[in-house]
């Protein structure tokens, strides 16, 4: 700038601010106000509130995050949070202010069409539309004939609203829209088929509308540098500030200051950081009234994003009770290895991202050096036995795990049965095994395995499913490993397969939950619930440990979304594969392990039935064919 050209400080700001309406198509702030619009006409449809009025100072920091998009020069806003906080409704009251008082195109997109997107729109929309005069006089009524509104996409007087799933292209292929609402982006597929990256393809719809746009993001994180964590660092990332009622010095609640004596989460109390005063429920509620958003980085280079954060504390539906023992009970899983309860209660309760457990593992040295002698095959402690089988073309592998209270472990048996598993032979093999009594301390008594998982994944898919059905009721599963974000089990699906086209449930396991787990575990140093004791026997030996930590956690960026993957770093790992079966087994059967371990130490151990032969194995003599023809017939 010239020295000519220069004003006076507030002349240059007031030329600035017309540039910016010129560039930005910014107009004035409108004469009704989304947070006023919204006390003034809606009606809360869901939730504690269900049939009350909207009040936004009834939960205080709506307001900052309704009224952003009248600030000047906003066209993102970002929204990080927890759930508890409203963060659906806050989202549901800015669509309704554009279809009442300012219409234009709308899309709202959640991560699937079904069920969330026609969730969306049945149980939070169209109840919003049906209780507010002022939006049902303006969106036409749904008929059967009208193709006009139908559950994804409604006209309204001025504008119109589609709600799609990131998982349709289609859905998100649209005419150009100038309400973007992106709900739940931690959830996306990071990318469409043939079109890009999932958000981008999304906000592409608003481009012609640049500078009039009005574009939400919302969701509860989930891993550092996912979609919502990025989008709020580009964001000026607003903590809403409250005044402590004993000092008056306005802090952000923060988990850091959540204290509680005793273990007793009815003691909780937020502690003021300046004044130590211990603020309760009914005052953290009150005092968000006089609450203002302040931004942690005002500086930052793209003005259009306003980002903010909130967490459970700022719900006026929850309690510190709530969040402290939902955290103890986080804290006590994680004692026995279990992460990922841990890493659930850091995103929906404080909104908060979880660091992933980038490249952990365990050395097999470490495992070694802590075998330990037991007393017995099946030690004390053990209140069930599972089997996880894996399924090679030239061998079974199995590992049996006994079970204690608190999913305590000990290692008690491997076994590899080699054979061309075309054949009948290893499977026969495999019944014996599932017979196996294994000898407790006290003299005749011994537990036998209770569930048994085998991998069908492979080549021997049908010789498993030939395997496992007559063998249901002896609790026999066929598995398959899934990779990816799922539940270590999950409910069967049925598979049919060869003549009859007989049933088996095929249980889908989540291979990488239950490697996470397992490896969390054999971290774990205190023995007690999840640990995992190695016995010192011969085959407990230096290529079992390096097969037990044979993979490694990486993060893997698909079109710059994280994912954790587990790799393998060695290619034999089969110990691994048969303890996650192992695992997967017990989890299926879900035995009450504390009442089990109990009675295995009270009573004898029962002998159960006697070894029956493989049903296969009896027909194969009944017809008299060899058994080789009767396997060359299941091809
Ligand atoms: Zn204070």
């Amino acid at each position: 700038m010239t020295h000519a050209a220069a004003g006076t400080a507030s002349e240059q700001v007031a030329v600035l601010d017309a540039y910016r309406v010129a560039v930005s198509g910014w107009a004035p702030p409108p004469d009704l106000t989304v947070s006023e619009f919204c006390d003034e006409h809606l009606i809360v449809t869901a939730g504690p509130l269900e049939g009350s009025r909207w009040r936004t100072a009834g939960a205080e920091y709506q307001r900052g995050i309704l009224d952003a998009f009248h600030e000047p020069g906003v066209e993102i806003v970002v929204v990080k949070s927890s759930s508890q906080v409203g963060k659906t409704a806050i989202a549901l009251a800015i669509v309704a202010y554009h279809i009442a008082h300012d219409p234009c195109p709308i899309l709202v997109v959640e991560p699937t069409v079904k069920p969330m997107a026609e969730d969306f729109s049945t149980n939070r929309l169209e109840p919003l539309i049906d209780n507010t005069p002022t939006l049902a006089e303006r969106v036409g009524k749904k008929r059967a004939k009208d193709s006009k509104n139908t559950i994804l996409a409604k006209t309204f007087t001025g504008g119109s609203i589609s709600i799609g799933g990131a998982n349709s292209a289609a859905s998100l292929a649209q005419r150009t829209v100038r309400l973007l609402l992106l709900d739940e982006i931690d959830r996306y597929p990071p990318e469409l088929p043939g079109e890009g990256a999932t958000i981008e393809v999304a906000i592409k719809r608003t481009t012609t509308f640049r500078g009039r746009r009005r574009i939400m993001l919302l969701s509860t994180p989930t891993l550092e540098n996912a979609p919502i964590d990025s989008w709020h660092r580009l964001g000026d990332q607003r903590r809403f500030y409250v005044p402590c009622p004993g000092c008056g010095v306005m802090h952000p609640y923060e988990w850091r200051n959540v204290q509680w004596r005793d273990r007793d989460p009815l003691t909780a109390r937020l502690v003021c950081p300046e004044c130590a005063y211990e603020i309760g429920d009914a005052e953290r509620v009150a005092a968000l009234e006089h609450g203002e958003w302040i931004a942690e980085h005002p500086d930052r280079v793209d003005r259009t994003i306003v980002s903010f954060h909130l967490w459970e504390a700022y719900s006026p539906f929850s309690s510190l009770a709530e969040i402290v023992s939902s955290f103890l009970r986080a804290r006590e899983k994680q004692k026995e290895g279990d992460r990922g309860t841990m890493h659930t209660w850091e995103n929906t309760t404080l909104g908060e991202t979880s660091k992933p457990d980038a490249g952990a593992g365990v050395e097999p040295s470490g495992l070694l050096a802590r075998r330990e002698p037991f007393p017995a095959i099946c030690p004390p402690g053990v209140a069930c036995i599972t089997l996880g089988v894996d399924t090679q073309d030239d061998r079974l592998e199995a590992v049996a795990i006994g079970w204690g209270p608190g999913e305590e472990a000990w290692l008690i048996h491997r076994e590899t049965i080699p054979g061309d598993t075309s054949q009948a032979e290893p499977w026969a093999q495999l019944d014996e095994l599932l017979e196996r009594e294994y000898p407790m301390v006290d003299e005749g008594r011994a537990l036998k395995a209770s569930a048994t998982c085998i991998d069908s994944a492979g080549h021997r898919t049908n010789f498993v499913y030939e395997f496992v059905h007559p063998r249901q009721t002896r609790r026999v599963y066929a598995i398959i490993g899934r990779d990816g974000d799922r539940l270590i089990t999950s409910s069967p699906s049925p598979r049919r397969w060869g003549i009859g086209q007989r049933k088996v449930p095929l249980y889908t396991i989540g291979v990488d939950s239950a490697k996470a787990l397992i490896m969390n575990r054999l971290a774990l140093t205190e023995r007690g619930r999840g640990y995992v004791h190695l016995p010192a026997v011969d085959w407990c030996d230096d290529e079992f440990a390096a097969q037990l930590t044979s993979e490694r956690l990486m993060q893997r960026f698909v079109k710059g979304v994280p994912v954790n993957v587990w790799r393998k770093i060695r290619t034999r790992n089969e110990a691994l594969d048969c303890s996650v079966y192992a695992l997967a087994a017990l989890r299926i059967l879900r035995p009450n392990l504390e009442q089990l371990a109990q009675r295995v130490e009270e009573g004898p151990v029962h002998k159960e039935l006697k070894p029956r032969r493989a049903a296969f194995m009896d027909r194969a003599k009944r017809t008299g064919k060899k058994r080789e023809s009767w396997m060359k017939r299941q091809r």
